[in-house]
């Protein structure tokens, strides 16, 4: 029997992915996100294993066996035990508690693709050790210890939407979410006759990890700008287009179009959560579409791919809105897709993305799900 045979759990997380209705690269300018979790998720299983300090992570994923010491957590060359690696160099700072444990890992939420494995798989190791041995940490902890270690161990300076929504969706609800004050509001998802499908492009360009810190410092770039007029301004979220025109004069276009996009969508958020609460589907897809057209044109994330999924459905009078999803240069659109043509939709969407590109497409439709589940075995 191998390891993977004989395991039998003390107990098990289910850590969700999520997606993102709208509000894309705003977490971080500490705006306004529009986040659920999904029924894709990653499956831990812990058990303790009688060490004081050693331990095995292993993920059917991969096929891949990370073995560590809790008295010498480092970085790693390889990029996924950086993960984990981040969530024990957060976990051990904050508490004596942790001991030798086994965890396996098995996931069906799609890698690389926008979806937040990333989030799922930090998130779910830090609730599991939580649960297993009673840490005492708040869910709120766990969120904010786990973006940590994206941005310490792996180098990912990313925003708190992802680990926020892997742990604290509700199912059948968004999340319209303060990314400063990280007060939420927990909105109904009522889609009637309408679905939300995925569209994964299996691409991934090269550019995303640098194109997303460079956006990140154009961001700062301007917010430095307008600060000189404007002090009390502490992040782009409390930036007005008029503030922004003061310094058109003087900033590089660039840069203002990239702060234009962020005051610009912080706005559809909330004309977004409005429309939804007013049921107003039709607003609510148009606010899709000018989301991917800014993150298109003006903050310039998108790539080929993207664009032609978001293109192709735009005279579609079944489809009410398109958007490219996530960091961008690759990965998922979210489509705001009438019920009864999915299927045909898909079919046809998937043949004209073959020709045009000679890649498969991959569709899902995304169920707005639970945060972080937690089972302890009897
Ligand atoms: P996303 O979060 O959109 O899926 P990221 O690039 O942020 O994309 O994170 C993907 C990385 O997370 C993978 O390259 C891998 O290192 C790690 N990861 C996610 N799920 C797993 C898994 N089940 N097993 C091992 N590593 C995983
Ligand atoms: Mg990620």
């Amino acid at each position: 029997m191998t390891f993977i045979d004989e395991f039998l759990p003390d107990l098990t997380v289910e850590s969700p992915g999520r997606i993102n209705l709208i509000g894309e690269h705003t977490d971080y300018n500490l705006g306004f996100v529009m986040p659920t979790a999904i029924d894709k998720k990653i499956i831990l299983k812990f058990r303790k294993n009688g060490s004081p300090t050693e331990c095995k992570v292993h993920s059917l994923n991969n096929n891949e066996t990370l073995l560590f010491s809790l008295t010498n957590i480092a970085k790693s060359p390889l990029n996924w035990e950086n993960y984990i690696l981040g969530v024990m160099h957060e976990l051990l700072n904050r508490t004596t508690k942790i001991a030798g444990f086994d965890c396996i890992i098995q996931s069906n939420l799609p890698i690389g693709s926008g979806l937040s494995s990333s989030a799922a798989l930090e998130c779910g190791l830090a609730s599991g050790l939580n649960a297993l041995f009673d840490l005492g940490l708040s869910k709120e902890d766990i969120v904010v210890l786990s973006r940590a270690a994206e941005h310490n161990y792996v180098g990912t300076k990313c925003g708190i939407m992802d680990q926020y929504a892997s742990v604290m969706s509700k199912p059948g609800f968004v999340i319209m979410l303060d990314c400063r004050s990280l007060e939420s509001k927990y909105i109904p998802l009522n889609l009637h006759d309408y679905k939300l499908l995925l569209l994964n492009t299996n691409i991934s360009h090269s550019l995303a990890d640098s194109e997303y810190n460079t956006r990140l410092n154009e961001c700062l770039e301007g917010l430095k700008m307008i600060q000189q007029k404007h002090p009390n301004s502490a992040s782009l979220r409390d930036v007005t287009k008029p503030m922004l025109d003061e310094i058109k004069q003087k900033i590089d276009p660039v840069i203002y179009n990239r702060c234009e996009y962020i005051i610009e969508e912080n706005d559809r958020v909330i004309a977004a959560s409005n429309a939804l609460k007013n049921d107003d589907l039709v607003l609510f897809g148009k606010l899709m579409y000018g989301s991917h057209d800014g993150l298109q044109h003006k903050y310039q994330v998108s790539c080929p791919e993207l664009d032609f999924l978001v293109d192709y459905s735009r005279d579609k009078e079944f489809i009410l809105g398109s958007r490219m999803m996530g960091g961008g240069f690759g990965g998922c659109t979210i489509n705001l897709i009438h019920k009864d043509v999915v299927e045909a939709y898909t079919k046809e969407m998937s043949q004209a993305y073959r020709k045009k590109f000679n890649i498969d497409l991959d569709a899902y439709l995304a169920m707005p799900d639970s945060g972080t589940i937690i089972k302890k075995q009897k």
